[in-house]
């Protein structure tokens, strides 16, 4: 008869080690002139428009194609 003690098991309470982050609610973009609000989740200080994801604004010009 084999008596085993301590079996390993790789059991990992998940999220210990970092939290939930969240970021101040009701902060206002930094960009002049937008007064769009950030969301919690947004780590910038800007909003998703003048992050630089999209930038649809096309000024006069074309631009190649
Ligand atoms: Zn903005």
């Amino acid at each position: 008869m084999a008596t085993r003690m301590g079996s390993i098991r790789a059991e990992r309470p998940h999220g210990s080690a970092s939290p939930n982050r969240r970021y101040p609610d009701g902060r206002i973009c930094s960009a002049p002139g937008c007064d769009a609000r950030i969301s919690i989740y947004n780590r910038n200080d800007r909003c998703w428009a003048h992050l630089g994801l999209k930038v649809p604004r096309l000024r006069g010009r074309k631009i190649g194609s």
